[in-house]
């Protein structure tokens, strides 16, 4: 797809970011650029538009900027996953591990219905401990999860395509 090339150029690297030694792959200059911003959703929705997905679930925080244009674009709902505490009403948790420490997310109750089919949509995966939890957190509420996707993702975990035996579909890989 020749727009995946501008799409990768849109995003910054910035190195050391949050600490020493990792490159940070940024996406607020994707966002900034109209043109790459909306070629990443055509691309989403142009893919699931016709899967009968009723609900995109999008990982706080960059998950929520592509999750609801795409959610908009195919005429499904948008479901947050939120980090712990955000959420007002009652929530399921999901905990999981972190290279140091754990992390958690949380869904209301309530959001999804039985047997609803569902995306979930991160901007970058890495080792997919983010995107397992949030299936995990889906399937808990017995909703039908369909894929994962992101914007960003390695190679290695491009070619398992793999996560939770669920499919996971990434646009480009980091630069
Ligand atoms: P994982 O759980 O797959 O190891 O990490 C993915 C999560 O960490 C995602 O929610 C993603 O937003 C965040 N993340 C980790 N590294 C980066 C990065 O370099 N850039 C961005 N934008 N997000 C990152």
């Amino acid at each position: 797809d020749p727009r995946l090339q501008a799409i990768s150029q849109a995003i910054r690297v910035v190195p050391h970011f949050p600490k020493q030694g990792i490159m940070f792959q940024d996406i607020t200059t994707l966002l900034l650029d109209h043109s790459a911003f909306k070629d990443v959703v055509d691309i989403f929705v142009d893919r699931y538009r016709d899967m009968d997905i009723s609900v995109v679930a999008g990982v706080e925080a960059r998950g929520f900027i592509f999750g609801s244009s795409i959610a908009l674009g195919i005429g499904a709902k948008f479901v947050p996953l939120c980090k712990p505490g955000k959420l007002p009403g009652e929530v399921i948790s999901e905990k999981y591990v972190l290279e140091y420490g754990t992390d958690c997310l949380e869904m209301h109750v309530g959001a999804v219905q039985h047997n609803e089919r569902v995306i979930i949509i991160d901007d970058l995966v890495a080792t997919g401990g983010t995107l397992s939890a949030a299936i995990i957190l889906l399937e808990r509420a017995d909703a039908e999860v369909v894929e994962c996707a992101c914007v960003i993702g390695l190679s290695d975990l491009k070619v398992r395509s793999k996560l939770n035996g669920k499919p996971l579909y990434i646009l480009v890989e980091p630069r």
